[in-house]
């Protein structure tokens, strides 16, 4: 992947677990393990390497605790999260542009990456200002701006329940709403690489406190009511 805007990547599938080092339970931090407990994950575990990183890097801390707050807020909506079990991974990605997965089955979402936190907040946001990723909050804002990478893989784990749920592809049901001859409308760069990567951007846009709504948004949100039985 090249060119400007496309300083990193979500990914999803064998990302999942690519962290090979050694793992502690827990990320040593009180208010981040609540935090992830608030917002619906069963256990959270952390590299050693990361551990250590939450010591050193001050910004690391509060980069965790946004990205949790955010997905706190639409797991009070979807539930997606403690229905499946899932674990919190903290640990470096594999590829040095990935910053957060999830896993197919959804039994676990691997947030951060080979970046400093720093350098997470500004790809991001750059990411957006770019088009590179949707427009899902304000790019002024920090909790904003981060808000974009949890509510991305958010969006992956509502499609997995979906189609538990209901045995529809979600990104199907959502194209037919918009008519199956057209061409899927344009969310974000990164939308583009897949039906899929289409529909994670859409819902980070859909539910970002800072995205405006479109054609695309309002046809996800009126499948996930009518087809999905879900309050949105
Ligand atoms: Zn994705």
């Amino acid at each position: 992947m090249g060119g400007r805007g496309s300083t990193y990547n979500h990914s999803s599938g064998s990302e999942g677990q690519p962290y090979r080092g050694k793992f502690v339970t827990g990320s040593g931090h009180a208010g981040i393990d609540q935090l992830a407990r608030n917002a619906g994950f069963s256990k959270v575990i952390v590299s050693e390497e990361y551990a250590k990183r939450l010591d050193s890097d001050k910004h690391a801390p509060q980069l965790l605790g946004a990205m949790l707050y955010n997905i706190s807020k639409v797991e009070r909506i979807f539930h997606v999260l403690q229905d499946n079990k899932t674990e919190l991974v903290i640990a470096p990605a594999r590829r040095k542009t990935t910053i957060a997965s999830m896993r197919v089955d959804n039994s676990r979402m691997q947030i951060t990456s080979q970046m400093t936190s720093k350098d997470i907040i500004n790809a991001t946001r750059d990411g957006i200002k770019e088009k590179w990723f949707s427009k899902s909050g304000s790019t002024s804002k920090v909790n904003q701006v981060i808000a974009h990478v949890p509510l991305h893989e958010y969006g992956h784990s509502v499609a997995n329940q979906f189609h538990k749920r209901t045995g529809k592809d979600l990104t199907r049901a959502v194209r037919k709403e918009l008519g199956y001859n057209k061409k899927l409308p344009n969310v974000s760069t990164y939308g583009e690489r897949s039906s899929h990567e289409w529909l994670a951007e859409t819902f980070a846009q859909a539910f970002g406190t800072g995205g405006q709504q479109s054609e695309a948004t309002r046809a996800l949100k009126k499948v996930l009511r009518e087809q999905g039985g879900y309050n949105v």
